[in-house]
């Protein structure tokens, strides 16, 4: 077994029932995976802005487990962020996922801030170093940069600013994140770089994801997912081990850590720490 820090995402309920599965499924992670960390998704805008709070105020008081907020500032006004940092301060908080998001449909004004670096400097200004700031990362490239040297700069500028780490979006090939270190690496960006693991439970939701943000499917696991068809089990079993291999390489080559994609469930993300020996055998 490699012990290595793991941390899980989970977006934010929408119903009471919702909440009920959550806490049992943060309750069943904190036992088998004692997580550093549970990061909880923010809406762009605002739009998921009560039901972040609500769900990360239940993570920080219950789940023994600190909770890490994701905030997106476009759309957002210099005052509002002021007034959602110092409500988290308040509740304990200490670590932030500092985002730009994407400005949702309808939506024209970008507010006060147009990129995550400016978010990142005015959590600085405004806290100094009370939170302790993730950012994000992308191997395969953002899908608006120019080019990767342009998102490589404008990566840096985010650390500049004062980034302590970054979780990437996740990807299926491990040269994309092997190369992206190697190339932050060399310019000097010094910050651990921990990548997004994301299962795959279901082939139209993923597909549908990795079209949105810009995740490469590669050709050949998208083939080989449709085969499954209807058949839920098999494509559960056959995820299973593609991400559990591409899990246990990234320890192999040195990931700083491991940052899980949960979509709200837990047992395919334990099952894939016990199986890329990341947690004792025998891990319910
Ligand atoms: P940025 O770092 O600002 O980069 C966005 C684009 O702008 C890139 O192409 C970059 O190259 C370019 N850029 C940056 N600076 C400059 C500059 N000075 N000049 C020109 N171009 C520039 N979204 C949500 O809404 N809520 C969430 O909770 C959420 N959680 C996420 C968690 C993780 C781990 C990841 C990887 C993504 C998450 N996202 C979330 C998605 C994210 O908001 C989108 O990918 C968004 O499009 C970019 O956000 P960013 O923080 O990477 O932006």
């Amino acid at each position: 077994m490699i012990p290595i820090p793991l941390s899980c995402e989970f977006f934010p309920p929408k119903s009471d029932e919702g909440a009920a599965k959550l806490r049992a499924i943060t309750t069943q992670l904190t036992a088998s995976l004692k997580p550093e960390y549970f990061s909880v998704t923010f809406g762009a805008g605002g739009s998921t802005q009560a039901r972040s709070f609500a769900t990360v105020e239940t993570i920080q008081t219950e789940a023994g487990v600190p909770a890490a907020p994701h905030l997106s500032c476009i759309g957002s006004t210099r005052a509002g962020i002021a007034a959602i940092l110092d409500q988290y301060r308040a509740l304990g908080i200490q670590r932030i996922v500092a985002l730009r998001g994407d400005l949702p449909s309808g939506m024209r004004d970008p507010g006060d801030f147009r990129f995550a670096s400016e978010l990142v400097t005015f959590i600085r200004e405004h806290s100094g170093d009370w939170f302790h700031i993730e950012v994000a990362a992308y191997p395969e490239f953002h899908p608006q940069s120019l080019n990767a040297e342009a998102d490589l700069r404008h990566f840096k500028h985010k650390v500049e600013a004062g980034a302590n780490g970054a979780i990437t979006q996740y990807f299926y090939s491990i040269e994309a994140y092997s190369r992206f270190v190697d190339d932050c690496e060399k310019r000097r960006i010094n910050i651990p770089i921990v990548p997004g693991i994301m299962p795959i439970n279901n082939y139209t939701q993923l597909a549908r994801f990795s079209d949105a943000c810009g995740a490469d499917l590669p050709r050949w696991l998208r083939k080989r997912l449709e085969t499954f068809g209807e058949d839920m089990d098999g494509l559960r079993a056959f995820g299973h081990d593609v991400v559990a291999k591409l899990t246990a390489d990234l320890v192999t080559a040195g990931a700083p850590g491991l940052h899980f994609y949960t979509m709200n469930q837990a047992d395919s993300i334990i099952a894939i720490c016990r199986d890329a020996g990341v947690l004792p055998a025998g891990t319910q």
